[in-house]
């Protein structure tokens, strides 16, 4: 029997809902096939698409030949439509941060199991080649056993100036890219947390964070820095890694970077002392270079983006889904704590997370 395509309304056709036509093109059982927005020139540039264009989210539910809901909405509307669309029988892909508190979530996951119908959150940073290559560092043990990593993404510009400035659309910078950072953090370790603190920026914006710092401890020791910036004119690496071996770097999306180790086949040299500022010091001396080995970060083998096929697969009964939902669940009260923490200004300890 020939397989299904299934037919995907995008509602909410912004940055984020066009960029969705290009990403599931590729996927041979998915096809867009209308959009709908509350704005007339989105609607407008979806109709010169030749998508159909909806005239309310009523008449995309009330469609029988629409089997699946892209919500591409600004955050705080992400639930109502999921749960209507849940409720007319429609499968439903949403956007991150897929809700704005962590209960929210659960309530459309219980309208999801009673309908039996599937709910997948489009975290597509899972696929990003610069976390892939980490991870694969990270995994195959390349610097040893990681202790520490600091993860991070910083711009010049403050918030763009639309909804992300506002809370009561769920704006602000650790719901927008925290949530990213935040979800590939947890996938790399299987430790819980043990503690949080954080600080929260509101240079650029006052109504919600233009950037935070959030220190992460968790259970098996491993420390984390995760920080996403507005106000950086001159940015810190993506990725820094330190392991029992050696240290990796990557600088930017280019995947510029480098690992260096030690070598195993030589004898430890001594450092040579170096001349610092108006002192010398050996303890800051950089590794040997015969002591060590300066490799390539390398390239994951493949970083096709399995989201829409995993999710058709997943409709049809036949995977698990790649993102679950109880890992986005943990992510979002991971940033519950982070709030918290930064609002108490304290270091939250002993948490089961
Ligand atoms: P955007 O402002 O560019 O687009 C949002 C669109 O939704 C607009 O066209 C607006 O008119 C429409 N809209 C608003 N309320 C609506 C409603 N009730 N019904 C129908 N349409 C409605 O925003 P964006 O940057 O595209 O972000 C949209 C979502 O995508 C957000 O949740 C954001 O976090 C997410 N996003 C994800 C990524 C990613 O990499 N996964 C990247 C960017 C944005």
């Amino acid at each position: 029997m020939e397989q299904k395509t299934y037919s995907l309304v995008i509602v909410g056709f912004g940055g984020m809902g066009s960029y969705h036509v290009q990403l599931i093109e590729p996927c041979e059982h998915l096809s867009v096939t209308g959009v709908y927005d509350l704005v007339d020139y989105r609607m407008e540039l979806a109709a010169a698409k030749g998508f159909k264009t909806y005239d309310s989210l009523e008449a995309v539910l009330s469609d029988e030949t629409v089997d699946v809901v892209l919500i591409a909405t600004p955050n705080d509307v992400h639930k109502s439509i999921a749960i209507q669309a849940l409720k007319s029988g429609k499968h439903v892909i949403c956007e991150k941060p897929v809700t704005i508190t962590s209960a929210d979530l659960l309530d459309i996951l219980a309208v999801a199991e009673e309908e039996k119908r599937i709910f997948m959150v489009h975290q597509n940073r899972r696929w990003d080649e610069d976390f892939l290559i980490i991870q694969d560092i990270i995994q195959k043990k390349k610097i040893g056993e990681t202790f520490h990593l600091e993860s991070r993404v910083q711009g010049a510009n403050g918030i763009p100036g639309d909804w992300r400035q506002l809370q009561a659309y769920g704006g602000g910078m650790l719901l927008d890219w925290g949530v990213h950072l935040l979800d590939q953090l947890l996938l790399l370790t299987g430790s819980k947390i043990d503690s949080v603190s954080a600080e929260l920026s509101t240079i650029l914006c006052t109504e919600v964070d233009d950037g935070f710092t959030s220190n992460i401890r968790f259970k098996d020791g491993l420390t984390a820095v995760i920080e996403v910036g507005t106000t950086n004119f001159i940015k810190l690496p993506r990725w820094y890694v330190k392991g029992t071996e050696g240290t990796a770097i990557i600088r930017d999306w280019d995947l510029s970077g480098e690992i260096v180790v030690n070598n195993p086949d030589v004898i430890k040299v001594e450092p040579k002392p170096i001349q610092a500022g108006q002192g010398l010091t050996k303890t800051m001396a950089p590794p040997s270079e015969e002591s060590t080995l300066r490799l390539p970060i390398g390239k994951p083998e493949s970083t096709k983006q399995s989201f829409y096929d995993n999710f058709v697969s997943v409709i049809e009964g036949k995977s698990e889904p790649l993102v679950k939902n109880d890992e986005v669940h943990r992510v979002l009260r991971l940033i519950e704590t982070i709030f918290e923490a930064a609002e108490k200004q304290v270091i939250l300890k002993g948490l089961e997370l």
